[in-house]
């Protein structure tokens, strides 16, 4: 029988029961993402969303993009079917930005009406953590993940096709620059506000490979607990690019955990991935 009990709201005892922040979850609990955030902020070269798909396993693809009552509805069939003992974790990864897609607050305020003993997760880009924190905490989210791919906005101009915050469309340096800004600020607010922070981080060969322990020090620095290096799905403006081999995974993963916990057992779900992890 999963835990019914109060620790969902503290991201400290939460955490063990978390399937992707703890080793400790692994292989013992499951999920349920919620496919209710289309819309993004950001264009990341790599990105190639699809909302129809159901043969693809990788993130930002769903079968279709559903509403909040839906979603809930969702989390209640999941929880009446063989998993739901096990079910833990209620997390929203897109297709979109979360934060950017005022469906994902409706969402989370719904399961927290309903199901509050659930762990409240959220994967964003991190433009908008700092602004949307208050709501976050406010719903009891308690672990957040943070993609960042750099700290150094040279190397997100070549990422980054465009940023758009606050009524303007910045690209090149100036756009990465502002990202990067928001998101090291957002890292650092919502581990000073008691969430549990990962950093994702998208192993680019040949443009941010070489990177890894700065960008790892600097996350560190604002509070994020744990960093998990994913390796490039080769597509859109990327699809030419050979993604890291896994000894070369390894190899960064070794040198990064002398600064921060490495997650590695990163299966980089569906938007609507259900299941155990
Ligand atoms: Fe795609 Fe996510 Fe990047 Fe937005 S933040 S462009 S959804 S990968
Ligand atoms: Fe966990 Fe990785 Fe799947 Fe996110 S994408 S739910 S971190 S295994």
């Amino acid at each position: 029988m999963g835990c019914l009990g109060s620790c969902a709201g503290n991201p400290k005892e939460s955490t063990l029961r978390h399937p992707c922040f703890s080793p400790q979850g692994h292989g013992k609990a499951g999920r349920i993402h919620l496919p209710v955030a289309p819309s993004c902020n950001i264009g990341c070269g790599y990105c190639v969303r699809k909302f129809d798909c159901a043969n693809e396993s990788r993130p930002g693809v769903t079968s279709r993009v559903i509403t909040p009552e839906q979603a809930l509805w969702r989390v209640e069939q999941a929880l009446a079917s063989d998993i739901g003992p096990y079910l833990n974790v209620v997390g929203i990864a897109g297709p979109g930005e979360p934060l950017a897609n005022e469906n994902t607050f409706k969402t989370f305020r719904l399961i927290q009406e309903h199901y509050p003993h659930l762990i409240s997760c959220v994967s964003s880009n991190g433009l908008l953590l700092a602004d949307r924190l208050d709501d976050l905490v406010k719903l009891n989210v308690s672990h957040i993940t943070v993609t960042m791919n750099t700290v150094d906005p040279a190397i997100g101009a070549r990422i980054y096709r465009h940023v758009r915050y606050q009524g303007q469309r910045l690209t090149g340096e100036a756009g990465a620059a502002l990202l990067i800004e928001r998101q090291l600020d957002g890292i650092e607010r919502a581990a000073a506000a008691g969430r549990t922070v990962k950093v994702n981080t998208v192993v680019i060969p040949g443009l941010n490979d070489d990177k890894v322990a700065t960008l790892a020090r600097e996350v560190k620095r604002r509070g994020a607990r744990l960093l998990n290096l994913m390796p490039l799905i080769n597509q859109g403006d990327f699809a030419d690019w050979v993604p890291p081999t896994p000894a070369l995974l390894q190899k960064l993963q070794q040198i990064a955990s002398a600064i921060l916990p490495q997650l590695t057992h990163c299966r980089q779900c569906r938007a609507d991935a259900i299941g155990w992890i």
